[in-house]
């Protein structure tokens, strides 16, 4: 059966998207290619990547015809024929993640083949082809996502957290799957009966096919996809970022592509807070906004592309800087040598334990009131929750819009947590209300938030309104925990830098240098701190991005010395 329709990826319904997803490559081209790898004959049936397969060669079809299947126990699946001129690959060419697909001879003829690393070098140094194979990779990769064609199956319930975490970690990390709902595929029932597995072991997740893993950590997801790579630990790197937000893939994109050995390390998975932003309207350069997913998935892509190396779930446990040289742990296995240290670690923000807090993340839950937020609410009520500066401020600022803001502090009074001049504000604003002694205790809603219920504690009567955004104002912790007491921190736990620095503050480092410390420079030489989780930044992406960058200057001029 010729499945070729079939087959086709959703770009493929525009010919543009098809085309560029699946371009042919001119003569001048594959001639440009052929100086970096090798010809060599093929033989029909030749099977020249195996699903599961590491370190997946590129081929360049000038002769002859070879095709991406997914295999399976019935008819496999047509992923996609390359002719003449066609190359082969997707997004784990660039990774360096196994073969989710199987590539195999369907016509006999000549190939030139390239390892990866001669790819890299190619993608790197040839910006014509490097725009043409890194859109096709990723395009290519966006439609097995858009088709559920990966090596993973999930089977799990939407009602259940540890089936959202995997799907979510999956998503993040750009894998393609497909999802099995218990609740509604008789599909799932089957395989958890072949696998003999109980409905109570989900997320069940089928990794590559055969291994089995009942509610699996993330770590353990990772591990059987071989997302992270075998690190030689007696090499010294140039440079180690802790941290994949926007800020530490910043630093990865432009060490990496500046010719630094950039290895980033990464507890969850890439993408930081901004990755759970559903769209990022105030980022330059996209007027209609975009999804955290998006910008940050691109940005981990480019990070990639340039040779940094990427470890996912794999957090730094700690930073030791009274040796000789600095190190970072990483858990079980030694630690890791660098020279240069970007912290990228970012910022939690404190989440009251509230049910359902984060199905309505975005959906009427917020962490920060810009005006993008107050458009969301003008001429509604809002309920804005703390009582420090930052819950002052928004309060001020979204009454504005808003049609009334409901205050909600846990203390009896603002005195002690807010500055003064914010305090009047509030205090003649008639359309702000102070409810203190106040505690949200419910959110309600179907997929966007619609009610809200609190509770005031002096007469612990409940109260709910049918309101749709809420403002959680209860500050951010830093992710500093790890840096023991290396670095400078300041009274919240956020890493000083640069000016900040006092002069007892470097004095009791032992600052070393006759240079005070450079812009985002810590109280160590060679260790600087960018994004959220430095002191004084303004929580916001696009200064993360910039600090991210910034930093990668000094840390050539700290190589330099
Ligand atoms: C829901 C939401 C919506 C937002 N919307 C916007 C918006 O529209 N516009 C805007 O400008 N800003 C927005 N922000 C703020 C913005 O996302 C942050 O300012 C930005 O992500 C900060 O980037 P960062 O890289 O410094 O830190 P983070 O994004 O916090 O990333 C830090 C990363 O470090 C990892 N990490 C932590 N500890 C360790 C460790 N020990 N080892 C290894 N890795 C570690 C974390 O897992 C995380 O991936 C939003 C934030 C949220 C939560």
């Amino acid at each position: 059966m010729d499945t070729s329709d079939r087959a086709r990826p959703a770009e493929a319904d525009s010919v543009s998207g098809r085309e560029r997803a699946f371009p042919a490559l001119t003569e001048k081209q594959v001639a440009r290619i052929a100086t970096r790898g090798r010809r060599r004959p093929t033989t029909r049936g030749e099977v020249l990547v195996e699903v599961g397969a590491r370190a997946v060669p590129f081929f360049v079809v000038v002769t002859g015809e070879i095709e991406a299947v997914r295999p399976s126990e019935g008819a496999d699946t047509l992923i996609a024929r390359h002719q003449s001129g066609h190359f082969s690959g997707e997004a784990n060419m660039i990774t360096g993640r196994r073969a989710i697909a199987r590539l195999q001879v369907s016509e006999p003829g000549e190939v030139i083949e390239l390892d990866r690393e001669q790819l890299l070098a190619l993608i790197q140094t040839d910006a014509e082809l490097s725009e043409i194979l890194m859109r096709a990779f990723i395009m290519r990769r966006l439609a097995l996502i858009a088709r559920d064609l990966g090596d993973v199956v999930v089977i799990g319930s939407r009602h259940s957290a540890g089936t959202l975490r995997a799907s979510e970690f999956l998503t993040r990390n750009g894998h393609p799957f497909h999802y099995l709902d218990l609740d509604r595929d008789r599909e799932a029932q089957e395989l958890l009966d072949r696998f003999q597995l109980d409905v109570s072991e989900i997320p069940v997740v089928i990794c590559r096919g055969n291994a089995v893993l009942r509610d699996p950590t993330n770590a353990q997801i990772a591990e059987c996809l071989g997302f992270n790579e075998v690190l030689d630990h007696t090499r010294v790197l140039d440079l180690v970022v802790v941290g994949a937000g926007p800020a530490g893939l910043a630093a990865a994109v432009y060490g990496a592509s500046e010719g630094l050995d950039v290895l980033v390390l990464e507890s969850s998975s890439p993408g930081g807070q901004a990755g759970s932003s559903s769209k990022i309207e105030n980022y330059l350069g996209f007027p209609t906004g975009i999804s955290g997913l998006e910008l940050t998935g691109k940005a981990y892509a480019q990070a990639l592309k340039f040779g940094a190396r990427i470890m996912v779930t794999t957090g730094a446990t700690r930073l030791a800087c009274d040796g000789q040289r600095y190190t970072v742990d990483i858990g079980d296995g030694p630690p890791i040598p660098a020279r240069a240290v970007i912290i990228a670690s970012g910022a939690e923000y404190r989440k009251p334990a509230l049910e359902r807090l984060s199905a309505f993340e975005g959906a009427g839950v917020y962490y920060g009131a810009t005006p993008m937020e107050a458009r969301l609410c003008a001429g509604e009520d809002v309920a804005v929750v703390g009582g420090g500066n930052s819950a002052g401020q928004a309060a001020v600022f979204l009454a504005s819009t808003a049609r009334q803001v409901h205050m909600l502090v846990r203390g009896p009074g603002l005195a002690d947590t807010m500055s003064r001049y914010l305090i009047r504000r509030i205090e003649e604003n008639p359309s702000i209300v102070l409810r203190t002694r106040t505690e949200i205790v419910g959110l309600e809603g179907n997929t966007e938030l619609e009610r809200v219920r609190w509770r005031d504690n002096q007469t612990a009567e409940t109260e709910s309104r049918d309101l749709r955004h809420v403002f959680m104002m209860t500050g951010a912790n830093p992710n500093t925990q790890w840096l023991d007491r290396c670095i400078a921190l300041d009274e919240k736990g956020f890493v000083k830098t640069g000016p900040a620095l006092s002069p007892e503050e470097l004095a009791s480092a032992k600052w070393p240098l006759a240079r005070p410390p450079y812009l985002l420079e810590t109280n160590r030489p060679g260790i600087f701190a960018v994004g959220d989780v430095r002191s004084g930044n303004v929580k916001r992406v696009a200064s993360a991005v910039g600090e991210g960058s910034i930093a990668v200057a000094f840390v050539h001029q700290v190589l330099r010395q």
